[in-house]
């Protein structure tokens, strides 16, 4: 299989969340990784702005704000113009831009332009397009799909950079059917579906940062052979659309991948040598 792993990895956590320890996803990525070096940084918005120059700043500040403004997604169904926003939700975007993080969640973007804003970002901030860039967010996103034509929220879209969501981590994989029809009829009450904290993910989960090692390794996978997901369900690269399927492949299973990418992981490493 011809794969070129990176030679530099930047992992950035936006997401505000207590539960990531980004140093210790840099700490995954390396072991996978042998010979690449991995770098961690905390607010990738602050990071970049900080980066280039002071006079670009303000105008790469319009511009990603009016494309992030125009990646938001009003629409779940069909296919979405791209179409100028009012001039109070561009400023609103421009604020967020200027805000730590947590920034608030309420808005669902859509993933494949939230990426391209953030390119424009990562192309002032002097980081190589051929390092893999990994942006950790609490930001909602997701994508359309052609099979019913509506917005589903996703984990990750990968690109320049990839970008994952811990918003997405909650909402995307589906939780028990059990719990939609017993949520539909009433049956248990907000408190007793609290009180199940092992069947899904909460917001600021604490097995986050062991879930999103998978979510590391799909994008390390995603820039050195362009496949990042896999079919057996208790490998790490298993795509989950079910949060027990995504809590089975990152928590649960016995093994780390399945046999073919653990040789994978293993040809990966040889490659710096
Ligand atoms: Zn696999």
């Amino acid at each position: 299989m011809a794969s070129l792993p990176p030679t530099r990895v930047h992992l950035f956590n936006s997401s505000g969340s207590p539960s990531i320890d980004v140093v210790e996803l840099a700490r995954y990525a390396r072991r996978l990784l042998g010979g690449a070096e991995v770098r961690h940084y905390g607010d990738f918005i602050g990071y970049c702005l900080g980066a280039c120059d002071p006079s670009d700043a303000e105008r790469l500040k319009a511009d990603l704000a009016e494309m992030l403004s125009e990646a938001r997604v009003t629409d779940l169904v069909g296919k979405r113009d791209r179409t100028r926003q009012p001039q109070p939700v561009v400023e609103y975007e421009r604020r967020m831009l200027e805000r730590k993080p947590p920034r608030p969640v309420g808005v669902l973007y859509d993933g494949f332009d939230l990426c391209a804003a953030y390119d424009l970002l990562l192309s002032n901030a002097g980081i190589s397009s051929d390092d893999l860039v990994v942006v950790i967010t609490n930001l909602l996103f997701g994508t359309l799909e052609g099979d019913d034509g509506r917005y589903h929220a996703r984990v990750i879209v990968f690109g320049s950079p990839c970008v994952v969501s811990t918003s997405g981590l909650v909402e995307a994989p589906a939780r028990p059917r059990a719990y939609y029809l017993e949520e539909r009829l009433g049956v248990t009450t907000p408190q007793e579906q609290e009180d199940m904290p092992e069947k899904w993910l909460r917001v600021n989960d604490p097995r986050t940062t062991e879930v999103l090692k998978g979510y590391v390794a799909q994008a390390i996978f995603y820039h050195a052979t362009g496949e990042p997901f896999c079919e057996e369900r208790g490998c790490r690269l298993f795509n989950a659309h079910w949060q027990e399927d995504l809590l089975f492949s990152q928590l649960e299973s016995e093994a780390e991948f399945c046999e073919y990418h653990d040789r994978t992981v293993k040809t990966l490493s040889r490659r710096y040598s």
